[in-house]
């Protein structure tokens, strides 16, 4: 008798830990920690995940397992444990911790069913019920909506005749496609083939073929290439010369392209003076945190992949995590052409299938590189030899849904267990990574020079205000719109680029100055130009465009704001002759994209690139020498401590985007604050000076990285029953905690209300608080025990957003 403790999918306080279940005799030699398995809870059978095996259990009569999910763990040991770290840092259920380190397609969906009660018979039903149950033992609860017997059938269930119950659903089926293959040999084929009438011509094409080709192959590759149809093969499969077979393929998401090979260049001085010191961490299996700083260009990226390299060599696999990867192809190429085969790359723009298949290949062993967003941290790899973070100041790395995890913390501890290095690479590192290299938690190796000693652009800071005195309403300064005109007319390529992030399109009545908002949340709808629609980004409430003011029946209600639209707009008007590409969430949403719009600017079919901090990353033709910063303070002033940091990485990264190859490169940065330092500071590229401004900044403030954060939210639909309870919270932090900690709160979430949900907030610093998490968990298992009250507590250990 063994039993197995299982991780129930019931995200609940109550079921928040393990429960026991009796292995059957049968499923003995099959059931590993680490498995998904289906078990029966409550009246329901549901998804669980297997942690342990064990001789015995504390409970007595324990029910069993129904069945085994997977045949092989989908989580290893050292991914188990993880789970547990996860859910101690970032307070969060179990189910979640194991969850989120699997690809989506292995997350379990349940059918409502409705079926007989046990020893109960069919003529006991009702006659139009008698019907419904004679070919199926279960009927589908939807359908059973969708003809009008769910109050029978809850009726009958009240009687005791029939019960509902939850199937899990597999979601994902492996991708098969039919394959031909000989069933004769390439003699016997021959001989077949002279045996077969003259007409028969095209069944002895076929024959012809395999007696050339003894492999499968794919039958519809087969008809094309031979312009057959199927009806000929499927005359070759009757007469036995032939068979048809389903094989399970990946689907691909880069089927279809060649990378081209590339090999490792000779190092500079500066890169092998870098690369030293990790090489030495992999050889000596030492666990150690590198911070690669180095600005755009100085052969960061030609380091990953020779140290990468070492680690296959040594038998060993990588991860490598690179923000938004659908958004930078020619990353992914990169590694592709050094690694070909060897890489899986996971990321957000892949389909559940493709990304269950690139996860398949790593649990197969077949790759031994990943390439991926944020959730490629848990590829379950399980001999790493390297983790790379590349731009690890991105906030992209932080998840904001449960576990409330970052990527960098993750990798830590998994690098820590493989005793592995991890490198963090970035040009602008985040303040907390620079501060820890400063103090020697991690290690610093700079790379201070350009590839060739490239210069860095020049950047010019135009101030918008002195153009608007001298009568300029357009939003492209003079400068800006006499250097677009010189590269149309040398045949060079401008980016320009929007700063959307808190500065969208919304629509101002211009007399009296009302401002269209959601009437579920207290922020302004953004205006939607294809659509004529106003829509609200928080809870997705949509309302047509007013013609007229419906405060004060002005017409003159107009949108404002620089959207992407509007900017390509005026564009066509100020410079007619200029070809724009623009690229925002509306041109890019369909998938691919984004990888054809680069490809159109990189042939050369747009002079200008317009778009959002997406086109800020890995952009790198060698054709632009322009790029213009639209409003380089529209995050400046959003109620975040991180704004003059953030806003400092963007300018910066998107000045790196201009003159990378042999042209100089000009950069133009548009401000009404031209005199703060993080605009000032990124004209000239100075980060040392602006990691001492800001730190200067920080401590006054006592923000990160002098003292940690966390950020315990509330909402609830009544004002009062808000205010009330975060004060209770807010009481309760304040008594459990040293008198070294700042608790800050009741206040209003700077997004007070979303979805008709009022959100107020209480923000703790501090330094060393050893009671902290045992007061948070505590916070949240009385209101999780909870649910009736209404009230949400989500809490986030820190937290990048403060919104
Ligand atoms: P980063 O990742 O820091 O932006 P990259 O590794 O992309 O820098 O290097 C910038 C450019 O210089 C790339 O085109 C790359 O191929 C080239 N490069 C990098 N290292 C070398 C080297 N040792 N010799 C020649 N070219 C190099
Ligand atoms: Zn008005
Ligand atoms: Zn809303």
């Amino acid at each position: 008798m063994k039993v197995a403790s299982v991780i129930v999918d019931v995200p609940s306080k109550q079921t928040d830990r393990e429960f026991d279940y009796l292995i059957p005799a049968h499923w003995l030699e099959t059931i590993k920690p680490g498995m998904r398995v289906i078990v029966p809870f409550g009246p329901r059978n549901i998804q669980g995940f297997v942690t342990e095996i064990k001789a015995e259990s504390e409970f007595k009569k324990l029910r069993e397992i129904n069945e085994p999910m997977d045949l092989e763990p989908v989580l290893n040991e050292e991914l188990l444990d993880l789970g547990n770290w996860l859910t101690e840092n970032t307070l969060c259920f179990k189910i979640y911790a194991f969850q989120a380190m699997l690809p989506a397609a292995l997350k379990a969906k349940y059918e409502k069913k409705v079926m007989l009660s046990e020893g109960v018979h069919l003529n006991q039903l009702p006659v139009q019920l008698q019907e419904a149950f004679k070919h199926e033992e279960a009927i589908n609860w939807d359908e059973a909506l969708k003809n009008g017997l769910v109050p029978i059938l809850q009726r009958e269930a009240a009687n005791g005749l029939l019960e509902v119950i939850y199937v899990v659903k597999e979601k994902l089926k492996k991708k098969q496609l039919k394959y031909v293959i000989p069933k004769l040999s390439s003699g016997e084929l021959e001989a077949a083939h002279d045996s077969l009438p003259q007409k028969a011509d095209k069944q002895k094409v076929v024959l012809k073929y395999f007696v050339e080709h003894s492999d499968p192959v794919e039958l519809r590759q087969l008809l094309s290439q031979l312009n057959i149809s199927a009806s000929t093969v499927k005359a070759l499969v009757q007469k036995g010369f032939l068979a048809e077979q389903d094989m399970e393929v990946y689907r691909d998401p880069y089927e279809n392209r060649t990378f081209s090979r590339t090999e490792p260049l000779p190092l500079t001085e500066d890169q092998q003076r870098a690369m030293v010191p990790i090489l030495d961490s992999i050889e000596k299996k030492l666990h150690e945190v590198f911070l690669l700083y180095g600005v755009t260009g100085s052969g960061k990226t030609e380091i990953y992949l020779q140290t990468i390299q070492d680690v296959i060599e040594k038998g060993r696999e990588a991860i490598v995590l690179v923000p938004e990867i659908a958004l930078t192809p020619q990353m992914v190429n990169r590694f592709k052409g050094r690694f070909g085969n060897l890489v899986a790359v996971l990321h957000s723009g892949l389909s559940a299938g493709e990304k269950y298949d690139e996860w398949r290949k790593i649990q197969r062993k077949e790759v031994r590189v990943v390439v991926g967003a944020r959730s490629a941290i848990f590829a379950p790899f399980e001999n790493l030899g390297i983790i790379i973070i590349d731009e690890e100041h991105e906030t992209s790395y932080k998840q904001e849904e449960m576990p409330r995890y970052h990527a960098r913390d993750v990798a830590i501890e998994r690098a820590k267990k493989n005793n592995c290095p991890v490198v963090l690479g970035s040009a602008t590192p985040a303040l907390e990574s620079f501060a820890r290299a400063q103090k020697g938690v991690y290690t610093l190796l700079s790379l201070p020079n350009r590839m060739n000693k490239r210069a860095l652009p020049a950047v010019e800071i135009i101030d918008m205000r002195e153009e608007l005195r001298a009568g300029n309403r357009s939003m492209f300064s003079r400068k800006l719109f006499e250097l677009l005109k010189e590269r149309i007319d040398r045949k060079e390529q401008s980016v320009l680029f929007l700063n959307k992030r808190g500065h969208s399109s919304f629509v101002m009545c211009r007399d009296c100055g009302y401002v269209m908002n959601c009437p579920n949340c207290d922020i302004s709808l953004t205006y939607h130009k294809v659509k004529e629609q106003m829509k609200c980004h928080y809870c997705g409430y949509e309302s047509y465009v007013p013609s007229q003011c419906p405060e004060c029946s002005s017409d003159y209600i107009r949108y404002f704001g620089t959207g992407t639209q509007k900017v390509e707009d005026e564009l066509g008007k100020i410079l007619p002759e200029a070809r724009v590409i623009r690229m925002d969430v509306d041109t890019t949403g369909q998938k691919g994209a984004h990888e054809r719009l680069l490809k159109e600017f990189h042939e050369g079919k747009a002079d200008i690139l317009l778009g959002t901090q997406m086109i800020a990353k890995g952009l790198d033709f060698p054709n632009i020498t322009l790029v213009g910063v639209l409003s380089a303070d529209t995050m400046l002033h959003l109620p975040d401590f991180r704004s003059s940091e953030k806003t400092f990485q963007l300018l910066t990264q998107v000045s790196g985007r201009a003159g990378r190859h042999e042209l100089p490169g000009e950069v133009i940065i548009q401000t009404y604050t031209p005199e703060h330092y993080s605009v000032e500071l990124a004209g000239i590229q100075d980060y040392d000076r602006f990691y001492h401004r800001e730190m200067l900044m920080r401590k006054a403030h006592h923000y990160p990285p002098f003292y940690y954060l966390a950020l315990i939210t509330i909402s609830h639909e009544n004002l009062m029953n808000v205010v009330s309870s975060t004060e209770k919270i807010a009481a309760f932090v304040r008594s459990r905690l040293s008198n070294h900690a700042v608790v800050l709160g009741p206040a209003a979430s700077p997004i007070p209300r979303i979805n008709n949900r009022y959100r107020y907030h209480c923000l703790i610093k501090y330094k060393r608080e050893p009671e902290l998490n045992k007061t948070l968990k505590a916070i949240l298992d009385q209101y999780q025990a909870d649910p009736k009250s209404g009230l949400l507590v989500s809490i986030d250990v820190n937290p990048f957003i403060l919104m």
